[in-house]
This record gives C-alpha cells, sequence and structure tokens, in this order.
C-alpha cells in the first residue's frame, strides 16, 4: 500500500507542491486534499484583474477538478470540507462535515488571514477583506449597488482593491497610515509619483490617518437587501483627528497574519506562524508547512515566488531525491494597476556604508534608484520604466560583484553584458582585468573581494530535521 499524503489547504502553496509531486513521483502517494473553498485550484493574485473585469473566473483557474481527477487526487472541496481538527496520536485529520482521513504524512497549507482592525463597526455589512473569491464576488455586487468606497491600507492589496472598485465605477478614497503609499516598497520620491498617477485616474487619498470607528448608515439595508442577519449596514469611518469619511462599503487591506490556528490546536510548535525547519519539517516529523501560514528561519510570507520555491524543496524531500534546503531570497514586488510600472526589491532605503545611484527624469515620469553596499546590489525602485527590473533581481539574488561595470548599472542588462564580456577571458586575476580594461575608463581597485553568503536569519527558532521511520 502507498503511504497516505494529506494536503490541508488548497491554495497557492498546496497546489504548487501537488504539481511538483505529480511531475516527479506521480505514484508515490496516495493523496487526499482538502480544502475549504469550493473550486479546484484558482490564482489568488488574478483577484485583481478579476475584481477589475480584465479576467473571467474560467480565466483565473489552474487546476479544475478534472485536473485532480486525472492525476488520482482525491479532492475534498467546499466549506463543508474545511479541517476542524488534526489528531496527532492517531494521525487522523478531521472535517466540518465529519469526513476522517488518516496520513503518513501531513502537508498544511492553510495560507494566511486578513487582519482586521480592532475597531468598533468592524462586523457591520459592507466592511470586508480581500482575499478570495467570494470577497471579489460581493464586492462587485457592492459596486453594482453602492456609490463611495473606502479602501484602507495603501499596500498592493489595498491599491488594487482601490483601481479594481473605480474601474467600476465607485467613488474610491484609500486611507492609509503613512504618508506614502506603498511605504514598504517605495521611498518618498517614487511614492509621490504613484500617487499623483492613481489621483489622475480617479482616486482619492486620506493619508497619515487613523481610522478609530466605523459607523453604521440609517439607510441602507444589507448587501443582500434584507436584514435576516439584523445587522447594520456601514455608513462612515471616524479618524483619530475626528475627521469623518461617507462608505457605503469598506475593504480592510492592512496586512495579513499566517493561518496557524489548526496546528497550534494541535501543538504543532508556532510563533508568529507555523515554525519549519530548511525542509519545511515541524516539529513534527511526520507534519509538513508550507506557504504564508509558516515561520521560516524567522520571516514569514506574503508573495507567490518564494512559496513556490518551498514546493520544490519539499516535494524533492518527500519523493526523497537527494538533499535540499529552502532559503529566503528578497522577493521584488508589481503592482497589477493598468498603465502603472512599478518595480521594487530588496533594500530600497540604504544606510550604513550603502551607496546610492540615482535616475530622474520628471518629464517622462520615471525614477530609477539602485542601492549598493560592498559592490553589491542590494535594493531597487523602478518607477515608470521597470524593464531592466529582472535584471537587477537576478544581480540581488546572485550578490555578484557589480564593481567591473558598477558605472554602467543604471543602463541596463544589455551594456552590463558587453562590459561583462570584455572580462570573461582574464576572470582569475582581478587585478589584470581592471588594467586591461582600462579603456573602459573603469575605476581600478585591486582590493580583495570577500563573498558574501546570502543574508540569514536567526536559526535558533528552526526545528532540526527528523527523520520519519
Ligand atoms: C488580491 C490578491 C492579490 C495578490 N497579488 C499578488 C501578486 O501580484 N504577487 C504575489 O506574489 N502575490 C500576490 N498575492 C499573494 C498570494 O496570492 C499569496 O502569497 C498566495 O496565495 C499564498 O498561498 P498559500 O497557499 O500560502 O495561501 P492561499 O492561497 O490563501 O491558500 C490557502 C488555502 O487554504 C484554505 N484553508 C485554510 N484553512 C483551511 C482548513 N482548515 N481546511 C481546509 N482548507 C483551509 C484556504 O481557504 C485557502 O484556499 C495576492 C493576494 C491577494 C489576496
Amino acid at each position: 500500500m502507498k503511504p497516505r499524503l494529506v494536503l490541508i489547504g488548497n491554495g497557492m502553496a498546496g497546489a504548487k507542491l501537488l504539481e511538483e509531486l505529480v511531475a516527479t513521483a506521480p505514484d508515490l502517494f496516495d493523496i487526499t486534499v482538502f480544502g475549504n473553498e469550493p473550486y479546484g485550484n484558482y490564482n489568488r493574485i488574478m483577484l485583481s484583474p478579476l475584481l477589475a473585469g480584465d479576467k473571467s473566473l474560467d480565466e483565473i483557474m489552474i487546476n479544475d477538478r478534472d485536473w485532480y481527477q486525472s492525476h488520482g487526487i482525491t479532492l475534498n472541496a467546499g466549506p463543508e470540507k474545511a479541517i476542524t481538527q488534526i489528531n496527532r496520536s492517531s494521525r487522523q485529520v478531521h472535517s466540518a462535515d465529519g469526513t476522517c482521513c488518516r496520513y503518513d504524512r501531513l502537508i498544511i497549507a492553510t495560507g494566511s488571514k486578513p487582519f482586521m482592525l480592532p475597531i468598533p463597526g468592524i462586523d457591520l455589512n459592507g466592511v470586508m477583506s480581500f482575499r478570495d473569491i467570494s470577497d471579489v464576488e460581493n464586492m462587485i455586487k457592492a459596486s453594482e449597488r453602492y456609490k463611495t468606497a473606502v479602501v484602507i491600507g495603501a499596500g498592493l492589496l489595498g491599491l488594487e482593491a482601490a483601481m479594481g472598485l473605480r474601474t467600476r465605477g465607485m467613488d474610491v478614497t484609500v486611507v492609509h497610515s503613512n504618508d506614502i503609499p506603498l511605504n514598504r516598497q517605495l521611498d518618498q520620491e517614487a511614492g509621490e509619483l504613484l500617487k499623483q498617477q492613481l489621483s489622475e485616474k480617479g482616486l482619492r487619498f486620506k493619508m497619515n490617518a487613523r481610522t478609530t470607528a466605523i459607523l453604521p448608515s440609517e439607510q441602507h439595508a444589507d448587501l443582500n437587501g434584507d436584514l435576516q442577519d439584523k445587522k447594520q449596514h456601514v455608513g462612515k469611518l471616524q479618524f483619530s483627528d475626528g475627521s469623518e469619511l461617507q462608505a457605503d462599503l469598506v475593504i480592510m487591506a492592512i496586512g495579513i497574519r499566517p493561518n496557524k490556528q489548526l496546528a497550534e490546536e494541535a501543538r504543532i510548535h508556532c510563533e508568529k506562524g507555523i515554525v519549519v525547519s530548511d525542509n519545511l519539517q515541524t516539529y513534527d516529523p511526520r507534519i509538513y508547512a508550507l506557504g504564508e501560514c509558516i515561520q521560516h528561519r524567522g520571516g514569514t510570507f506574503g508573495l507567490v515566488a518564494p512559496l513556490y520555491d518551498q514546493a520544490k524543496v519539499l516535494s524533492n524531500h518527500l519523493c526523497e531525491h537527494g538533499v535540499a534546503r529552502y532559503y529566503s531570497l528578497p522577493t521584488a514586488t508589481k503592482l497589477k494597476v493598468t498603465g502603472i510600472n512599478l518595480f521594487s526589491v530588496g533594500n530600497f532605503i540604504g544606510g550604513g556604508n550603502s551607496e546610492t545611484i540615482i535616475y530622474r527624469d520628471k518629464q517622462a515620469g520615471i525614477y530609477k534608484k539602485l542601492i549598493i553596499e560592498d559592490d553589491r546590489l542590494i535594493g531597487a525602485i523602478l518607477y515608470g520604466d521597470t524593464q531592466e527590473g529582472p535584471f537587477y533581481n537576478e544581480l540581488l539574488d546572485s550578490t555578484e560583484d557589480i564593481e567591473p561595470f558598477r558605472q554602467y548599472l543604471m543602463f541596463g542588462r544589455a551594456l552590463c553584458d558587453e562590459i561583462k564580456a570584455t572580462y570573461e577571458p582574464k576572470r582569475s586575476n582581478k587585478t589584470n582585468i581592471y588594467k586591461a580594461n582600462a579603456n573602459l575608463k573603469t575605476n581600478v581597485k585591486t582590493k580583495a573581494k570577500r563573498p558574501v553568503e546570502p543574508k540569514t536569519r536567526n536559526l535558533q527558532d528552526s526545528p532540526s530535521t527528523h527523520k520519519v521511520a
């Protein structure tokens, strides 16, 4: 009999793991999946284009139910199939409808939960998050019925939600606690450019604002037109400075928290998230976790690229295909709003021994900033022209010494590659390399370079790897 592998959470990380498993070892496990959304697997990233009307539901599906069947995977999908308990001693999981399933290996990929401000009025009708298909369906319904929306949070999700609702004809104000939108990705100058461009597209902003309460409206019935649940509908927001803002719809987009409740209840070691080792194993050697629910070397996750790397490492480990370890690299971010090109990666503020190279063309709306430390690129912001984003991302990942082509760095890959090509033949002796290329007017430096290790975080919170009998 094949070992039984059970997956809890049929989202982007869990489904990627399934793809990896069926690609590399299709017959190794007897696989059962529990997901509390009533679909196959869909591309959560594409919820923003779905809201904006640029994509249909069919277009954002990755693997429909047939895909699971054709790969011999048992899919239990729907709210009634949500796992409510992990019993580690009997090695079973239990779902809301009473289904019970035994495992030899258990994978937890329960994602994260939107953080909702703990303020009065948070449970009024018309106050919602932006996380799944049902949220988008409710937002579209609201946009057909109501006029005014407020989005709390000017991060990537908040801005994409705001532009989606604006595209659907609503008057939208974005409320943010900082004076820069996307302040975790952009500096002041790029943030101002973004704010200006979004304002031209019809968004309003209320910056440096702290929401203290959400108040009900006397006029609106609830979203479905009945008041069966006796809840009132949102009417306005109140702020710490005493000001108020009308709102028929409030979207909360102020961050996410790892969804670790199931694991915690099963007494699997958790801190901010479910703590895992470099091969995604929890402190229970039969149980693994990946995706936004985990904490790896002190860090948590909110973008897809690292989760896909985790899926590869975990699949490799489960299939016993040698040793692979997951380690975190800086992940680039983009905003999925038509007509806005921005890219941000790594440390875009600098400080300490870092140096900054800036290119700005105000008329063209272009701003580029590169941060360098110890002859390595450690961060970049590109606004208006993001073509070279992948190049800078690669430089960050590889921690390549940029000294030989530093003065051409801002002008992109093509020129840098040309310069590098002239260095290549004599790479073994740095002093000669620089002398040989003196005609390129590159500064001559002969100091020995210390190889830079990829930055790692505190190891102490990660379990060591355990062997399962
Ligand atoms: C609107 C939006 C836009 C985004 N845009 C981008 C982007 O442009 N780029 C990017 O890199 N990232 C983006 N992200 C983030 C990205 O979608 C997430 O990083 C990714 O989906 C996380 O994958 P996950 O599998 O960990 O969690 P999820 O995809 O959330 O999957 C977790 C699944 O587990 C299910 N689940 C939870 N508890 C249980 C239970 N007890 N039983 C059964 N099932 C359970 C959940 O319902 C869910 O289906 C975006 C996210 C959103 C919401």
